[in-house]
């Protein structure tokens, strides 16, 4: 099912880029693969992925270490500051940036290992209370805040949008999302120009991929339904 799964999302991926005038080069798929075993991310493997995303850090050390294959691991999830010690070396984005303790604590924990992590600041568009993420109108002081931070690589902005049986009506927060970027890019602050924005989920992906996302998190629409009873 896996590799029928994936031949569909990448139809409707390379579908979505023709109607967007955007080459298929310009968006990247990743694999949510949060409470799946590795024996599902073999089988996505099989099919070509290599770049997958978790949410949980324990999680991610376990496949990271039962998969000796290089692999992107992106860490999509809400971070505590006192997990980011086991990140250096695992991870290749970090793209749930939101404060600036979390900030702090990735710049020491990167710098020790003398790694810069390539960060995304996640941003709540539709100000949902249950939602991480900062405000989209606190971003700019934020990513100021923390542009001097120099094991901080800032490459741009995160989002989850609202669960929705209707992914128009997420269409505005995306396109929200990719003007937020502009406006922070015209701000010229010293050390950043953002060139990424994760967003778009099983539900949503193809609206977001119309209004710029770079990376998509698809995870049920790839490996099925999540049963977190899986999860310790
Ligand atoms: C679980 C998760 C996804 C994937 O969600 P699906 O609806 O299963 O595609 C994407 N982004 C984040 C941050 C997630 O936690």
């Amino acid at each position: 099912m896996i590799k029928e799964n994936l031949e569909f999302v990448e139809k409707r991926i390379s579908d979505a880029c023709k109607r967007a005038g955007r080459d298929r080069s310009e968006v990247t798929l990743i694999a949510v693969s949060k409470t799946k075993p590795v024996s599902d991310i073999r089988q996505a493997m099989e099919s070509g992925i290599r770049v997958f995303g978790e949410n949980k850090v324990q999680e991610i050390r376990d496949k990271h270490a039962e998969i000796t294959e290089p692999l992107e691991w992106h860490m999509i999830g809400h971070l505590q500051a006192n997990k980011v010690k086991y990140l250096p070396g695992i991870v290749c984005m970090i793209h749930s940036v939101d404060n600036e303790k979390l900030a702090l604590e990735i710049e020491k924990q990167f710098s020790k290992a003398s790694l810069v992590a390539d960060v995304l600041i996640e941003v709540n568009m539709a100000g949902e209370d249950t939602k991480f993420g900062i405000r989209p109108d606190e971003a700019l002081d934020f990513v100021k805040s923390i542009s001097v931070l120099k094991h901080l690589n800032i490459r741009g902005l995160m989002t989850i949008a609202p669960y929705t049986d209707d992914p128009e009506s997420n269409r505005v927060y995306f396109k929200g999302l990719r003007e937020l970027k502009d406006r922070i890019n015209a701000g010229n602050i010293d050390g950043v120009q953002m060139d990424t924005l994760s967003m778009g989920m099983t539900g949503d992906y193809e609206v977001a991929i119309e209004e710029g996302a770079t990376f998509v998190r698809v995870g049920t629409g790839i490996f099925g339904e999540r049963n977190y009873s899986n999860i310790k």
